[in-house]
């Protein structure tokens, strides 16, 4: 099944896609669905709300107000050697705020205090149960569905200090979406997916999700060991190399560019930059 979080003259709506319609479920985004109880996955599937053709609808973000929002740095090979970093013992984590999420047609704000933006595809987990304490063996029980997610990061905010989030979270800077594709299609399985960054046609990150350093159930079980993995809660699994900071000479994102981003079977994120316009 796939889901997503759709703009309506009332707001927002989660909804089911079937074929090329969206139907209309009864909560307010696909966070909030998954947030309203263990059996959400056959209400959703038997839901019966109206029926939308999804040409005539714009996705918002997937999960716009998650209670967590956990990103990995430094989980594939390829972008650990470009960034010049020595492969970590342990899953290297940070985090970002949801005023940083945007959906998957959303313009990618560029923010006037850094001209050093760049791109990092990933791989998106959202977990469909809470997990605290939980095994690597039971703990891709607790995800919900995969989707796409690019972190947009300012380079020269994130090696300001030691941490990387100031670099992360700047405003209206990472698409999440389009869709969430259900974790039963992948038959309970961490998906081998391909995954795919362009900047206006041109392919600038190619790899498979299957090439992560931390896996899924990995990071699942790391995070259930620190803090209770609520419904809805967001994970940035890491991007592959391909960076544009890691490139010679380097490369960041221009107003009018285009940032597409797209994962195998999941779907495709397909963002114009934009230039932040100046308050003051
Ligand atoms: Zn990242």
């Amino acid at each position: 099944m796939k889901l997503a979080t759709v703009r309506t003259r009332a707001g927002t709506s989660a909804a089911r896609l079937d074929g090329d319609a969206y139907v209309l479920l009864d909560h307010a985004d696909v966070g909030s669905l998954l947030a309203s109880g263990p059996d959400w996955q056959e209400r959703a599937t038997a839901a019966k709300g109206p029926s939308i053709a999804a040409t005539q609808l714009q996705v918002a973000t997937l999960v716009p107000h998650p209670n967590k929002i956990i990103c990995l740095g430094l989980n594939y090979a390829t972008h650990i050697k470009e960034m010049g970093r020595d492969t970590p013992a342990h899953p290297t984590l940070f985090a970002k705020y949801d005023g940083a999420l945007i959906g998957a047609n959303d313009p990618v704000v560029l923010p006037y205090v850094s001209d050093r933006i760049d791109w990092e595809a990933e791989l998106g987990v959202v977990v469909g149960r809470p997990a605290r304490h939980v095994s690597k063996t039971r703990a891709l029980e607790h995800v919900a569905g995969y989707t796409v997610v690019n972190d947009v990061t300012a380079r020269d905010w994130q090696r300001r200090t030691r941490e990387f989030l100031s670099g992360k979270t700047f405003e209206n800077t990472t698409p999440v979406g389009p869709t969430l594709v259900t974790a039963d299609e992948f038959g309970g399985k961490e998906p081998d997916l391909d995954l795919r960054c362009t900047v206006d046609g041109v392919e600038v990150q190619h790899s498979r999700t299957s090439d992560l350093l931390f896996g899924i159930a990995d990071i699942v079980s790391y995070v259930s060991d620190i803090i209770t993995l609520q419904p809805g809660d967001l994970i940035a699994t890491g991007t592959p190399g391909g960076v544009g900071d890691g490139r010679d000479p380097k490369v960041y994102l221009r107003p009018g560019q285009e940032l597409v981003t797209v994962i195998e079977g999941i779907g495709e994120l397909r963002n114009t930059c934009v230039a932040e316009e100046r308050l003051h």
